[in-house]
This record gives C-alpha cells, structure tokens and sequence, in this order.
C-alpha cells in the first residue's frame, strides 16, 4: 500500500471511533445547511458557532427566506460572532442563488466558488459534503495537520507554499469515500492535532498517523507549520516641543485625519528646523534654551516612532497672538483633555521631575 493511501486509509479507520459525528450540521447533505456551517466555521470555534447556526435556522429555515431577509436583520442575528463581512457576504450569496441558480446551489466547486464570500476550501468542502465530489479542502486545520505530517516548510500564508498544500492535499484524496477522509483531517486538526501541544500519544484518542509524522519525527511539532513572518516595521523620529510658561503649557491641534487625528499634542518641530527660532517665529514663544529629554518610543500598527522632547521655559512674546490651533493648558485643565498616550507620558514625567524649570 502506497504511503498515500495508509494516510487516508489511517485517519478514516480513526475518524469512525473517534471523530465527530454529532454536530448539528452533521447528518445532512442540504447545501444550505452545510454552506451556513462552513461559513460560520472560518475563524470561529465550534462552540462558538452551535447557538447562531441554530438560531440563523429558526429565523430563516431555508434559503429562500434568508434570501428574502432585510440585510440589517441578518447582521443583527450574526451580532457577537464576528468577521461581519461574512454575514454580509452570506446574504448576497442567498440572492445570488436565488436569482441566477433559481434557488439550487451550483454543484460543480468551480462554480461554488464564484458566489460571494466562499473560497476554494470551503466550495470545495460543499461540493464533497453535499454532492459526492472528489475535492479537497485546505482549511486551517488541515493546512496545520499537512504541514506537521509532511514537514512542510514556509509560512502557509505565501503563495507558494499555499500552491503545495494544496498540490498535496490533492495528491492524498482517496478515490472513495474521500468526504469522509476530509472530515477525519478537519476533526484530527480540531480535536487531536491543535495549535499548541497536540495530543499525539493521547490515550484516548492516539493520532493514526504518528508513525509518518515528520514534525514529530523530527521534534519539531513546534515550528511546523512556520508562523507568520513578522514584519519590520519603518522607524519614523520627530522632535516635541514642551514649552512651560509657569505650570501651563503650549499644545496644538492634531489634523482631523491621521495619526492621532483631531487629539492636543505637543508642538511638532519640522525637520531641520532650528527650535528656537522656531518657537519665536512659529509659536510666538522667547525661549533661552532648550533641554534634551529622554526619548519615547511608541508603535503604531504600521510603524515606530521615536519622540524626542526637548523643554524650554517660555515667555509669549508681546502683541503675539496665539498660533491658531494653539492653546495653553494648565496640569489640572491637562488631566481632562484628550492627549495621546505617549504625549500624556512626557507631560506627566516633565511636571514629576520639574525638568523645564
Ligand atoms: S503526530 Fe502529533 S503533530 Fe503529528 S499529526 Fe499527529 S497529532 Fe499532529
């Protein structure tokens, strides 16, 4: 017997003692219902998904009436489980079977995947539940049990990696009864082979493909599959101006848009540009001298940022209006205004050690 075939022979001798058989969209082959789970199923746990899965059916028992739903009802009902895209994507894809399937759902996965909010995985999944066809699948569970077993090397998210997987999800398909088989290898991933310590040896449930694992083989269950890349990210720097005029201090408006949109900060000093000539030209500010305070760094979702202050006791300049955007607060009118953090933290280490004085 090739290695293939007691792959799958393996999992679906297990899958009949050990799989799941009960779940409320088992025992059935309505697209429908088998559609509905799958959608709710994309990043969501099980448990998680029962109590909507069942109610989505008391409210709209076929597709039809989901269908027929206002869009507004439908998220409404999906409130609380998250990625509102797919609720929104569920509903187009009702209409779109209704009004170019005539309410069938297509058959062929090719064609599952066209309608909206449904992936290769999940049109194939449909198509090998409901209709008998030979189609793998390449879900995150499957995608961690291959990756382990196999020793697949690469984050799945790439690309090329994904063109393995899916090559080799393929290539595994046994010729009959292959729903059952990608049943077992979502329920192994589920149950037996998770994220953190999968239960290889556990007793009662003992994986059936521990002998050909290369992960564990290898010992590296770990670091299969390869998490994702972390990216670096671009580090950006800009001097502050903390100007203390007694216990008040100079702030200005942030931009309505942008990082910390609309928010008071500190006066940011242009590149290159000579701090006090800038705070008397700029800020309308007599300063003498200027300290260097200690950097703070802050990271957003896309960058670094370093901050570097520099504080300066200030006298507003004779017949100098205040910069427009401009304002200055004393340490109790501060607490209550809004400030971003890091903006908040060199204020409160400023006053603390009386630095500007
Ligand atoms: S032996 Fe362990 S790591 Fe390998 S597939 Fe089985 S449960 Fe996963």
């Amino acid at each position: 017997m090739s290695d293939d075939k007691a792959f799958s022979g393996k999992l679906t001798a297990w899958h009949r003692r050990h799989g799941r058989h009960d779940l409320p969209w088992q025992g059935t082959n309505d697209p429908y219902r088998i559609w509905l789970s799958e959608i709710m199923l994309q990043q969501t746990q099980v448990a998680a998904v029962i109590p909507y899965y069942r109610r989505f059916l008391e409210h709209y028992p076929t597709l039809t009436e989901l269908a027929a739903a206002p869009v507004e009802e439908v998220m409404g009902l999906w409130s609380g489980l998250g990625y509102y895209a797919r609720a929104r994507n569920l509903h187009r894809c009702a209409q779109v079977v209704m009004d170019r399937h005539a309410g069938a759902f297509p058959q062929n996965p090719d064609v599952i995947a066209q309608l909206p909010g449904i992936g290769r995985s999940t049109a194939n999944a449909i198509a090998a539940f409901c209709f008998g066809a030979r189609a793998a699948i390449l879900d995150g569970n499957v995608k961690r049990v291959l990756c382990r077993t196999h020793g697949i090397e690469g984050y799945p998210g790439v690309p090329a990696v994904e063109k393995i997987l899916w090559s080799l999800a393929e290539s595994l398909l046994p010729r009959r009864d292959s729903a059952t088989y990608i049943q077992a290898l979502m329920d192994l991933g589920a149950t037996v082979c998770t994220r953190g310590k999968p239960r290889c040896l556990a007793e009662e449930k003992n994986c059936p493909v521990v002998d050909q694992c290369v992960a564990r083989k290898q010992g590296r269950i770990a670091e299969l599959p390869v998490a994702r890349p972390r990216k670096i990210l671009p580090q950006r720097e800009t001097r502050v101006l903390l100007l203390l005029d007694g216990d008040k201090v100079l702030l200005e408006r942030r931009p309505p848009s942008g990082i910390w949109g609309g928010l008071l900060s500190l006066p940011e000093l242009p590149v290159g540009a000579d701090p006090l000539a800038y705070a008397a030209r700029t800020l309308g500010c007599e300063v003498t001298r200027f300290m260097t305070l200690p950097p703070l760094h802050h990271s957003f979702t896309h960058f670094h940022l370093t901050l570097l202050p520099l504080s300066g006791a200030a006298k507003l300049l004779p017949h100098t209006a205040e910069a427009a955007g401009h304002c200055w607060l004393g340490s109790v009118e501060i607490g209550a205004a809004a400030l971003p953090a890091p903006i908040r933290k060199i204020l409160s280490a400023a006053f603390q050690a009386g630095s500007a004085r």
